[in-house]
Order: C-alpha cells, then sequence, then structure tokens
C-alpha cells in the first residue's frame, strides 16, 4: 500500500500487500520456490541486469519475503528492510558492512551473548576491536570514541540487565562525528520504540523474539533509513554471505506481525502485573524492569518506549544455588532461553545466554549466578503470579 495515512497497526496487517495481485488470495500467498523461470533468454537478462523487475532467484529475492520487508519499513518507519534467516544473519550483515580491518565498534556495556561471541571473532582474525561502555552521557559517548570508529552498536533495554540507553543522546554524538548508529531493537519491538525516529541509522531485531512471538521460528530483520544503501547491502553482504530467510519463516513472520500490537499490550500489562508481586518480594533481592519508576533510567524509558515490554530480570537473594531451585520449582513457566513467546519463559543469563562472555566481563554487565530474567507471556496474569508465589514459597 505504501500508504502512510493508515496508524500503524493497521499497517501491521495491510502493509505491502495487494490482493488483486495474488489471485484474490486474502492471506498472502506462501511462494515456496527456490528460482524463477524466465520466457526468454533475453528476458534473463534483463532481470539480471535489473531492466525488468521480477523474480531471479530466491536468495536474491522472493515475493513472500518482500511482502515481509515491506511492512516491516513501515513498522520501523525506515526506507528500506531486509530479512534474514536469524538475528545474527542481522546483525553480522551489518557490522560486516559497516567496517573493515582496523577499524572500531563502540557498544554499549551489555550486548546479546552471541554479538560478543561475533566481536570477538572480529578482533581475532580482522583486527576490528570494540569497547563496551556506559554511555550514559554526552561526554562519555564523546570520549569513548576513537578516530577509527566506525559504529556505534547499542542495545536497548540492555539484555538481561534491563539498562536503559538514551538513543536521541547518543545518535546527537554520534552524528557530530558522523559516525552510524545501530540499535539491537528487539527487546521492545517495533511497537514499543523506534530508533530511526529518534535518529538511529539502522535498527535490527531478532524477529525469532516478539516479531514472530509464537516460539517457531528463527529470523533476523535489518530495517535503515536510505533505501539505496539497504539495496547495496541487499546486493553484497546479504547476497553473498547468504544469510537469507527461508519463504516459509516469512510467511509465519507476516502471520505474526498482525498481532504484534495486541500482544505487545498484554506482554506489558502482564509483566507490570509480576514486577509489582516480585518488587515487594521478601526473597527477591534486585528487580529490573524498564518502566519501574526507582529506576535511575526511568525518565529515559518513559521518553522512548511506549510500555514496559515483556521482560524483567531479578536477583534472588542465596546467588545461584538459589536461583536454580527457583527455576525448579516452577511448574506453569517452562526454563528456556528466547523470549517474546506466548509462553512465560525464564532462564538463567550467567550460565545460559551470556556464559560465552568471559566471567570478568560477565560480572560487569551485571550478570551474577542469582540473576533471573523472565519473559512474561501472555498467559491469564493471576496464573503465572500463582506459579511464582508457589515456588518462592519453597525458598
Ligand atoms: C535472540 C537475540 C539475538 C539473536 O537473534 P537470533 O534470532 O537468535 O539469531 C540478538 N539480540 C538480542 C537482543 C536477542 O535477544
Amino acid at each position: 500500500m505504501g500508504n502512510s495515512k493508515y496508524s500503524k497497526e493497521t499497517l501491521y496487517i495491510h502493509e505491502g500487500y495487494k490482493t488483486g495481485e495474488h489471485q484474490d488470495s486474502l492471506s498472502v500467498p506462501l511462494y515456496q520456490t527456490s528460482t524463477f523461470a524466465f520466457d526468454t533468454a533475453e528476458q534473463g537478462e534483463r532481470r539480471f541486469s535489473g531492466e525488468e523487475p521480477g523474480g531471479v532467484y530466491s536468495r536474491i529475492g522472493n515475493p513472500t519475503v518482500r511482502v515481509l520487508e515491506e511492512r516491516i519499513v513501515a513498522m520501523e518507519l525506515g526506507e528500506g528492510a531486509l530479512a534474514f534467516g536469524s538475528g545474527m544473519a542481522a546483525v553480522s550483515t551489518i557490522l560486516v558492512h559497516l567496517t573493515k580491518s582496523g577499524d572500531h565498534i563502540l557498544c554499549t556495556r551489555g550486548i546479546y551473548g552471541c554479538t560478543f561471541g561475533l566481536l570477538k571473532i572480529m578482533k581475532e582474525k580482522y583486527n576490528i576491536t570494540h569497547d563496551l561502555k556506559a554511555l550514559v552521557s554526552e561526554e562519555e559517548v564523546e570520549n569513548a570514541i576513537q578516530p577509527n570508529t566506525a559504529c556505534i552498536y547499542i542495545e536497548t533495554p540492555i539484555n538481561p540487565t534491563m539498562e536503559i540507553v538514551d538513543i536521541e543522546l547518543i545518535t546527537k554524538v554520534a552524528k557530530k562525528h558522523g559516525i552510524p548508529v545501530v540499535v539491537d531493537n528487539t527487546f521492545s519491538s517495533p511497537y514499543l520504540q523506534n530508533p530511526l525516529e529518534l535518529g538511529a541509522d539502522f535498527v535490527l531485531h531478532s524477529a525469532t523474539k516478539y516479531i514472530n512471538g509464537h516460539g517457531d521460528v528463527i529470523a533476523g530483520i535489518l530495517v535503515g533509513k536510505d533505501k539505496e544503501k539497504m539495496e547495496t547491502i541487499r546486493g553484497t553482504v546479504q547476497k553473498d554471505f547468504g544469510g537469507i530467510i527461508s519463504p516459509f519463516d516469512a510467511w509465519l513472520l507476516i502471520r505474526g506481525l498482525k498481532t504484534l500490537h495486541v500482544r505487545m499490550d498484554r506482554h506489558s500489562k502482564n509483566a507490570s502485573e509480576v514486577f509489582d508481586f516480585l518488587k515487594s518480594h521478601p526473597f527477591v533481592e534486585n528487580i529490573y524492569y524498564p518502566f519501574d519508576v526507582d529506576n535511575q533510567q526511568y525518565h529515559v524509558a518513559k521518553k522512548q518506549m511506549k510500555a514496559g515490554g515483556g521482560l524483567i530480570s531479578f536477583t534472588i537473594k542465596g546467588g545461584m544455588k538459589q536461583a536454580q531451585k527457583l527455576m525448579n520449582e516452577l511448574k506453569l513457566i517452562k526454563i528456556a532461553v528466547s523470549l517474546g513467546d506466548a509462553e512465560t519463559l525464564i532462564q538463567h543469563p550467567y550460565t545460559m545466554t551470556h556464559s560465552i562472555v568471559p566471567e570478568k566481563e560477565r560480572l560487569e554487565m551485571g550478570i551474577t549466578g542469582g540473576l533471573l530474567r523472565l519473559s512474561v507471556g501472555l498467559e491469564n496474569s493471576r496464573d503465572i503470579l500463582e506459579d511464582l508465589k508457589q515456588a518462592l514459597d519453597k525458598m
């Protein structure tokens, strides 16, 4: 449609698709094909040169994937989007695109475990260095930028400590230096936060999480402000590294997106009830949630997020042993990594998602043995609260 007169939620359902162009099918058809047949040799020549639009080969473009990409562009208020076979394929593609040997990447103090693993590979094999810094004031950002800084890579809220990073503040300083800013927006989803609107150049998602929302797909999304740049990435790093999404997974994401706003409202509502319960519980030592009024960064969270989202982290008295005991006592809540699903999930970052990070850095990131991360699902909140209560009663 490309029609911005509609509100966001309407675009999640309609953008990028015209029924009349697809045999009047209401649902977006699944083009489960690897390649596209040309009528003539000359048509093949024109398709390859870009003179004539149309399919060539699904690693370079697929009609189902295209609908997903157009929908995501509208959701993140960007100009171009690319879909990938995993969130990490989106992360690696943009970092490879923006850097060369000898460059430096400036990151927020906490980042996703595998992003940390990727930075380690880039440093050891290609001499692309990085720093993890608390980028909370303009001065700190200024001081952390080096002459060879090629990009600033932000997560907010930070996984799993839920620290909030001020996107506007960082992009303001980055602009002065002409440094592109990439935001991993997985924890907020495009419904709760739009980093491009706050000055970022690229936003990416592990679409495995809230965008899909049903725990049955691994996928990634990258959105940019500059259409031409996004097409360059499509024709180079994405095409040649090859981390593309399958048409079927794109089709499942299109289905998931239709309910993103409804799901996020419920995730946020359920999480705020769980937060209130845990915050006042005597066994809970510390609790981290973006919309906690006692959080130092509360005003920043309020400024850039529409709601608090579904993720809560907390530390339990007694450290790792007690944290693991609590997990084992849960009956409804599943012990699993990942987040953003209908099911409430709990995980132990110290031994699970962030175990790849060396202990010293892990502790600096605030990931202690007693820390638990809860992804509050869509069940009736009474049942989630009851499960937590019965497990805490056994501590
Ligand atoms: C899960 C996750 C990723 C990686 O995404 P995959 O889809 O698992 O490859 C990156 N960033 C964050 C914040 C995540 O939660």
